[in-house]
């Protein structure tokens, strides 16, 4: 043979694996098919690898586990996961009922995308009951969507009793689960049909890579959301997977030290002076907190807390003085952050009166001590300018 037939064939894998903890990592859009007929034989082989090789299908398969669901499917983001659940269940004429509190970006989606298809987006207070959001759902609604807790403002909506009463009606019910991180809290178990996350967060843990996934309680609706991502023709890259795969196996105890630490820091923000309230369902006083004792298994290190009122300039002298805390947005990772929340708020529709302005950090895996001198640090500069 010529070099150049030479080098296409040269190296190519010769036989079986070596067999390691984790999944092979393959990289592959072609798939060399065994023969003839098992080429359009798309039962029996992956014939293509945009679905998907070893790493992606371990996640899938971990993931499955994890959430209880009958298949779970992948996406590039989380926010992809969302906007690919939404238009593999929507059609036009459709309604859906969006919580309030839903991660903005969502919203964009709902507003700019589904209404331009002819799907009518209905914005509703998380703070409703059950009863009336389902009694008050009109005969076109085909999905409630769903965050608990919202990720700012940590409203826990009573999901269980959502999902039997959309249940009963025909409706189908999807929940964003990324603060749950499918650890914490199991939606398919509380009659939820579809549950997503943001793999980005808690699963891959170190602020690196992107994913999002749908879990499917039902084999019906699985199928239909596999369809759509085949349909929009997203894929996800096999090193990613395996990150995520990687991370996977070290959420327990990442989780556990996140939510531990997050409680400390949130029960003495309560003593500080300057903090006018908490928001984090695990705190008694917190009006979720029974709803979150009751279907959630821990917390996470994601919070806000309202500061007593002040102008904005305090407010920013607070974030700038905090050295430990990273300003930005995103969480899940090893490390801190901090956020003011105010513009994000402005686009609801049920904003409410928060006591003050909103401050979410995320608890990472430093020294809970050193992180509250730190937040101390940012009182004492906003302090001085608060008045
Ligand atoms: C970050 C986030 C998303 C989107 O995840 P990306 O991977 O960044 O697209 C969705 N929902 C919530 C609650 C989030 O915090």
């Amino acid at each position: 043979m010529s070099d150049e037939t030479r080098l296409i064939r040269a190296g190519a894998l010769s036989g079986p694996l070596a067999k390691t903890v984790g999944p092979p990592i393959q990289k592959g859009s072609t798939v060399l098919l065994p023969t003839a007929a098992s080429l359009y034989d798309d039962d029996n082989y992956v014939t293509y690898g945009r679905s998907g090789l070893s790493a992606q299908a371990s996640l899938r398969a971990a993931l499955a586990e994890l959430e209880g669901a009958s298949g779970v499917t992948l996406y590039p983001s989380g926010m992809a996961a969302i906007s690919g659940a939404l238009l593999a269940v929507l059609k036009a004429g459709d309604e859906i009922l969006v919580a309030d509190n839903v991660y903005k970006p969502v919203r964009r989606f709902c507003d700019h995308v589904l209404r331009s298809f002819g799907v009518k987006v209905t914005y509703y207070d998380p703070l409703s009951s059950p009863e009336d959001l389902v009694a008050g759902a009109s005969g076109a609604v085909r999905l409630i969507f769903l965050e608990t807790p919202g990720s700012l403002t940590f409203e826990m909506q009573d999901l269980p009793r959502i999902a039997e009463l959309a249940r009963a009606r025909g409706i189908l019910t999807a929940t964003d689960n990324t603060w749950g991180a499918g650890l914490l809290f199991k939606p398919l178990e509380h009659a939820i049909d579809i549950s997503i996350q943001a793999l980005t967060k808690y699963v891959s843990g170190h602020s690196d890579t992107f994913m999002g996934s749908a879990a499917a309680r039902e084999p019906r609706l699985a199928r239909l959301l596999e369809e759509g991502v085949i349909n929009m023709g997203w894929a996800v890259s096999g090193e990613d997977a395996y990150a995520m795969l990687r991370g996977l196996r070290t959420l327990p105890v990442r989780l556990a030290r996140h939510g531990e630490s997050g409680l400390d820091i949130a029960r003495w923000l309560q003593t500080q002076p300057e903090v006018a309230a908490l928001y984090h369902p695990a705190l008694p006083e917190f009006p979720g907190h029974a709803i979150w004792s009751r279907d959630f298994k821990g917390a996470c290190g994601l919070f806000s807390f309202a500061l007593n009122p002040a102008p904005d300039a305090a407010v920013d002298a607070f974030l700038d003085a905090l050295k430990l805390f990273g300003l930005g947005f995103s969480w899940g990772g090893f490390e801190s952050l901090a956020i003011s929340c105010a513009p994000q708020l402005k686009v609801r529709n049920f904003a409410k009166d928060y006591g003050g302005p909103l401050i979410r950090l995320h608890i990472g895996l430093e020294d809970p001590e050193e992180l509250m001198a730190d937040l101390r640090a940012g009182l004492d500069a906003y302090a001085r300018l608060a008045g």
